[in-house]
């Protein structure tokens, strides 16, 4: 395993962030905070799905008095989204946010900056400062992402150090660019200079398509060095799929867990069986076990394979899978083969076995 950074501990409802805590699991509603109804409604799917914490934009002080009623209703910590208007921090601090997000390139003078820490210390939550390069004048018409990632990290330090004079500690970092090599640098320079817990994430990364593989790539990479503490996948999509992406690249690197590990192959002219459809409705149908009731156990590994070439190796090598033959296949259990299935019988099976290993029963 890589060896993680080490990072000062952050406290944030019942949970901590950094200090070697397991990476935690953000998204952000997209409902109008002020709509108290339609946002717990959005905040309960994303607890169902495994989300660890939870952010809501507060562009008003209307969505900043919802704070109240939204965290009377949710499990999860809430992190209040705050930009331009420091009032609207202190007041969602006191209607109990667990945690501050401000953009320090928007938020005013040090004055302001002072109230909104001033407010945190008394209420003893933390503050995370979210320098984005789409916010930055600094960072843009620069030419080089080495460049650009110098300004980001700057502007972060620069930030660190008045929290630090207010003797304030208990921030989160995150630099976010929508440029992928610009993101992994600039956490890469902030991480040799401070030890403060990262948030990371590629910004503004796209549909679910092109933003899935713009943050695979870009966390993986962070990841893989050592870097991020807590995660937040940003698609232009549903908030729920943003959790469950985080969710598949943490399991990726064996940091977190799905439950669910799927294996199977591209298919070729050897597979003589509708391998693709019976994967996606495999694939479909999992996505309505909750993830909050297995995301904690070792993944399961299931293997669903064409042909004889590497099925029966693979499925051999996992809890349990089906290696396909001509119109058939073979079923293997912990290794063995238990019996041969028809291609309308596979989906049922597998189903049925991760259900019952779910309950513990197999
Ligand atoms: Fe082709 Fe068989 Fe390999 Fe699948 S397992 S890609 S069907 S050779």
């Amino acid at each position: 395993m890589f060896k993680r950074w080490q990072t000062r501990k952050v406290n944030i409802g019942k949970l901590s962030i950094g200090g070697g805590s397991p990476v935690l699991v953000q998204s952000m509603t997209n409902t109008k905070t002020s709509d108290v109804n339609s946002t717990v409604s959005q905040i309960k799917k994303l607890e169902d799905a495994g989300c660890d914490i939870v952010r809501v934009s507060v562009p008003d002080l209307e969505a900043a008095r919802s704070i109240e009623k939204i965290k009377n209703k949710i499990k999860i910590p809430l992190v209040c989204d705050i930009h331009f208007d420091y009032k609207l921090a202190i007041e969602s601090i006191k209607r109990g946010a667990d945690k501050i997000r401000i953009n320090p390139g928007n938020i005013g003078s040090v004055d302001k900056v002072q109230a909104v820490v001033e407010a945190a210390k008394k209420a003893r939550i933390p503050i995370r400062i979210g320098v984005n390069a789409g916010s930055l004048k600094k960072a843009q018409g620069l030419d080089t992402y080495k460049k650009r990632a110098e300004v980001l990290a700057g502007s972060a330090l620069e930030h660190i150090k008045l929290l630090e004079k207010l003797n304030f500690y208990d921030t989160v970092v995150a630099l976010k660019a929508s440029d992928v090599l610009t993101t992994i640098e600039a956490y890469r320079v902030f991480a040799s200079k401070k030890n403060y817990p990262l948030h990371i994430g590629i910004s503004e990364s796209g549909s679910v398509y092109r933003g899935t593989i713009k943050s695979s790539v870009g966390l993986g990479v962070l990841l893989y060095m050592g870097l991020g503490d807590t995660l937040r996948v940003s698609l232009t999509g549903n908030p729920v799929d943003e959790v469950q992406v985080g969710y598949h690249i943490l399991q990726t690197l064996g940091l977190r867990s799905t439950g669910i590990d799927m294996v199977s192959c591209p298919t070729c002219s050897r597979c003589e069986v509708d391998l693709i459809k019976i994967v996606n409705k495999i694939e479909d149908e999992i996505k309505s076990v909750k993830i909050s009731s297995r995301y904690k156990k070792k993944p399961l590994k299931v293997a669903v394979m064409g042909c004889v070439v590497n099925g029966p190796g693979e499925a051999k090598e996992s809890d349990f899978g089906i290696a396909g033959g001509k119109n058939s296949g073979l079923l293997f259990v912990k290794g063995k083969i238990i019996k041969r299935l028809k291609p309308k019988d596979w989906v049922k099976t597998i189903l049925k076995l991760i259900k019952e290993k779910n309950k513990g029963k197999s």
